[in-house]
């Protein structure tokens, strides 16, 4: 096993119900990203340190957390552009006052959720600590770069504003992601929750094309998906969204399900492991050195996907391994560069 793994959980008396909830020293660390412009840090919330985003180096298996909105956000007025506080859906009494707003409520869910993977020994990156209405957020970039330089999923945290009749949470992956890709398996994960789940009697889940769920952002083999946790104008939904008993048990079976999920993952990489090392030791000559492009289509052969497909304009020229272990990295000779060499041109795409 050579990704970072972190302790199995067990319970901490004979009798005691498997909870998935460590003893302190073994859980996880949050770190919250700070989006100074040009130069995005994480904040290490128990020791208080930061180091860059680019220099961040997983120690355990990470988790990133993104709760919608919460910053400033720029709106087209008649004189120009204006920077105006982003608090995503919002709800308002008989008054007109507003009693609830998505930025607000996301950002609870995303705390909640990020101690409940702690507590199972995950580390977390949270893109927003705390609502931010002095600052601006430079679009996806620094949200997706979070998820890629930690090598592990990506879960965008939004409220919807539906029709008052909808309610119940649901799941949303980019309309580009493979069908086997890593979101759809995390997708699928958190679809079969047990009966009882919060995520239970929820819309199911849908497709759509969102910039930060991009499979040519972060690729195929890194899950990244949305979940619109309720409706806040239905009143059952709104009443469970301002619950802090419904927050943790949401948070909890989320954080298990994830658990449950980065299981597989990890079965599936330690599995490509040990394809690489066959084939290392059936070689007369030692060890075996891949181009990208062999490395790549021995990755997409194994996990059933295309790694990078359907690359946007920002990403055209980008060629993400995310979410891989130490070794494959190492077995690709050249190191893995921006460019994707399995076209003559350096562009990645497969040509649909
Ligand atoms: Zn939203």
């Amino acid at each position: 096993m050579t990704e970072p793994q972190r302790p199995a959980a067990r319970p901490s008396a004979p009798n005691a119900p498997d909870t998935g909830v460590l003893p302190p020293e073994q859980r996880g660390t949050i770190f919250v990203l700070n989006p100074d412009p040009g130069e995005w840090r994480l904040t290490n919330t128990r020791s208080g340190e930061q180091v860059d985003l680019e220099r961040f180096r997983p120690r355990r298996p990470t988790i990133t957390l993104d709760p919608g909105h919460g910053y400033l956000k720029p709106v087209r007025t008649q004189t120009g552009v204006a920077q105006v506080p982003d608090h995503g859906a919002t709800r308002s009494n008989e008054h007109g006052e507003t009693i609830a707003t998505e930025s607000r409520l996301t950002k609870e869910f995303a705390w909640r959720t990020a101690r409940a993977l702690t507590d199972r020994g995950y580390d977390v990156i949270l893109t927003r600590g705390d609502n931010n209405f002095s600052r601006a957020m430079d679009g996806f970039v620094p949200r997706s770069d979070a998820a890629i330089y930690s090598h592990g999923p990506l879960i965008s945290l939004h409220i919807d504003a539906a029709p008052p009749a909808a309610s119940g949470p649901f799941v949303i992956v980019d309309k580009r992601s493979h069908r086997n890709s890593e979101s759809h398996r995390l997708r699928a994960t958190i679809d079969h929750a047990n009966p009882g789940d919060s995520m239970n009697g929820s819309n199911g889940h849908r497709t759509m094309e969102l910039k930060i769920l991009s499979p040519a952002v972060v690729g195929n083999n890194q899950a990244s998906i949305m979940i619109e946790i309720g409706n806040m104008a239905n009143d059952r939904d709104l009443r469970n969204l301002q619950s802090p008993t419904y927050q943790g048990q949401f948070a909890r079976e989320l954080a298990r399900d994830i658990d449950r999920y980065m299981e597989g993952r990890v079965a599936r990489n330690t599995e490509f492991d040990r394809i690489l090392g066959e084939r290392r030791d059936a070689s007369p000559r030692g060890p075996v050195r891949y181009t990208q492009c062999e490395m790549r289509g021995m990755m997409e052969s194994t996990f059933g996907y295309d790694l990078s497909p359907k690359p946007t304009k920002r990403e055209s020229g980008s060629f993400y391994m995310p979410g891989i272990s130490s070794p494959i990295l190492d077995a690709i000779d050249p190191p893995v560069t921006p460019r994707d060499p399995c076209k003559p041109n350096g562009r990645s795409g497969r040509g649909h």
